[in-house]
């Protein structure tokens, strides 16, 4: 701790990273500065109760360099480009995220950190990151899933109970300001154009997601089915002995994970050096078994099995993960349709793995398209398409993709941005479909024109549904 004591730490902003990280360096002895853009109610708030505790919070100028600051730790969220930052390049100053802290603080107590598998990627995280959380229990270690979801880094790390291995999910953000965080093993499920506002580029973007490979000790995980995620393989600086191993849907070569006659299947670590494959878990043990999701269990295999996880429990933790809500989740059958909840499918690429899950399809979407261009989802699904409906602030965009690539089929398109849009558009679905199609709600879009999140719009979506149910009862 005595590196800590009087150490002069600026931390960029407050909110859900900056005011845990503000503590728990203050408590370590540090002074320590939170700057924050805003000076609403809701800062005031938080700031009086950092400032009863003896922490300088400045509302309303998160871009001056406090004096004499030694280190900032920064909300990931701020982009690099911020004036804040330049002035802390100008003044020698480094720049942590919330990842970089944790992983600095590791082991301050004394203790053995535990090691950390990281997942990233464009899509399937969350998920990737549970259901290895949830073979790595199947195994019997304490662990947990964490990073944007469940227990806190700082928690995992510092706090009291006791982990074999952390199952960690890093957003693209988090890794730009990470930069000795050094994993187990780490995997990149796949790379899209997205959050390319903030990293400034498709380049920067993916070489920020690349760090995460930087120093691994056992096993990079990439995505054989995409290139791109190899390359970042290849460009990392990795331990010696370090192995790239990929996963596949199709057949797996040496060193991969793949699929063969519907069987989960791993060519990379098998013990008995007689035997040319392992196998690990049946299609059906992956729940929902889409394709997408089945590459997400075969990158949360490769990591578990990495860190010496049997194939019964990688099969065990599979079958015992239950999805997160709003991930093409099954919400009911009415009539001989199914209505599938994916409001989580807020980019074209999350929304184009649901689309190729099933078919015929009637797809509600709709809502904040962050720039992105539906031309190639809607190629791709056109011929599995029963009809769209459309709702939501940038619906024009979808309906003018499905104009030119997609003519024959039918669009009602509700011109409605209010909540209570999402109840006709169930509706207007329901009237398009025949027994045997899907009703899949996959807006390809963020939420927050109708909603306050994609929570709220996929309970909308539920209560809709369920309304039906009860009617057709
Ligand atoms: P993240 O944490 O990266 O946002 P989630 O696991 O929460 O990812 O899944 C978000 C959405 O992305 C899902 O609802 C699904 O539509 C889609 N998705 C999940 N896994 C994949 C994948 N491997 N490839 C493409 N899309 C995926």
């Amino acid at each position: 701790n005595q590196d800590w004591q009087g150490k002069r730490v600026t931390v960029a902003g407050l909110g859900v990273s900056g005011i845990p990280a503000a503590k728990v360096l203050h408590g370590l002895g540090a002074v320590v500065t939170v700057v924050n853009d805003g000076d609403d109610e809701r800062s005031r708030t938080q700031a009086a109760e950092l400032e009863a505790q003896g922490i300088t919070v400045r509302l309303g100028d998160g871009a001056t360099l406090p004096e004499s600051t030694e280190l900032i730790v920064t909300t990931p969220g701020w982009k690099p480009d911020k004036p804040l930052f330049t002035a802390a390049a100008e003044a020698g100053v480094p720049v942590w995220g919330d990842v970089e802290l944790a992983w600095r603080l590791r082991g301050l107590d004394g203790r053995e950190p535990a090691p950390w598998l990281a997942v990233t990627g464009t899509n399937g995280k969350t998920t990737t990151v549970r259901m290895l959380a949830s073979i790595l229990e199947a195994a019997g270690l304490r662990t947990a899933a964490v990073g944007n979801i469940g227990v806190s880094l700082l928690d995992a790390v510092l706090g009291d109970e006791k982990y074999d291995v952390l199952a960690v999910e890093l957003s693209s953000y988090q890794l730009h300001w990470a930069p000795s965080l050094r994993a187990h093993s780490a995997a990149v499920l796949n790379l899209a154009p997205d959050h390319l506002d903030w990293h400034g580029s498709m380049e920067a973007y993916a070489a920020d997601k690349g760090r995460i490979y930087e120093g691994n000790r056992i096993a990079c995980v990439y995505n054989a089915q995409e290139r791109a995620t190899e390359d970042l393989v290849r460009e990392a600086d990795v331990e010696e002995g370090c192995r790239a191993i990929g996963f596949t849907l199709a057949t797996p070569g040496p060193s991969q994970l793949g699929v063969v006659d519907g069987i989960l299947v791993d060519r990379a670590f098998v013990a008995n050096r007689q035997k040319q494959a392992q196998e690990l878990a049946e299609v059906t043990d992956v729940n929902p078994s889409a394709p997408h999701n089945i590459a997400n269990a075969l990158a949360a295999a490769a990591l578990a099995r990495a860190f010496g996880v049997g194939p019964a429990a990688v099969r065990d933790g599979l079958r015992a993960f239950r999805p997160d809500p709003h991930r093409i989740e099954h919400v009911a059958d009415v009539a001989g349709v199914a209505y599938i909840d994916d409001s989580k499918a807020t980019n074209t690429h999350a929304a184009e793995a649901s689309l190729a899950a099933y078919d015929p399809i009637v797809w509600i979407a709709g809502g904040l398209a962050k720039g992105a261009a539906f031309g190639e989802l809607v190629t791709g699904a056109a011929g599995r398409l029963r009809g769209v409906v459309l709702i939501g602030r940038d619906r024009a965009l979808i309906r003018e993709a499905l104009a030119r690539h997609a003519p024959e089929v039918p669009v009602v398109d509700l011109d409605r941005t209010d909540t209570g849009a999402m109840s006709e558009a169930v509706r207007e679905a329901t009237r398009l479909a025949r027994p045997g199609d899907t009703v899949l709600m996959a807006p390809a879009c963020a939420s927050m024109d109708m909603f306050v999140n994609y929570n709220k719009r996929g309970e909308a979506f539920a209560d809709a549904v369920r309304a039906l149910a009860a009617e057709s009862d």
